[in-house]
């Protein structure tokens, strides 16, 4: 059992809930899938705006896409370990099944493998 698993858990509702402030900043949720973020982009008004517009439009896109992207995996990344303290299996390495370090968790509460397995 993880002693300090109440701050932990604190700190992953922090962290989530700062994720998806982001995301409602550079994108929007699905409307057919609310769990799934897509890029916003301002509609394109045809006459206003020449090719020079609609080029900043696109990589405008493309860069909040990339950003959404990695704020999604963090999310899922969240919602697992907080789905993990929920089950009992929160702090258990996913490799090697042993404790992870306590250090570790405080560092990345989201955490599934313990120091010697954190990079496979
Ligand atoms: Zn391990």
């Amino acid at each position: 059992m993880i002693q300090n698993i109440d701050h932990l858990k604190t700190k992953l509702e922090e962290e989530k809930a700062t994720l998806e402030a982001s995301l409602v900043d550079v994108g929007q949720k699905n409307p057919s899938n609310p769990a799934d973020w897509e890029g916003k982009s301002e509609p394109i008004d045809a006459e206003r705006s020449d090719k020079i517009d609609t080029a900043d439009n696109i990589e405008e896109y493309e860069t909040n896409s990339a950003v959404i992207a990695e704020l999604e995996v963090r999310l899922k990344n969240i919602d697992a370990a907080l789905a993990r303290i929920e089950n009992g299996t929160y702090g258990i390495c996913k490799i090697c099944g042993e404790k992870i370090e306590d250090d570790r968790l405080e560092a990345n509460p989201a955490a599934n493998t313990c120091k010697a397995h954190m990079n496979d």
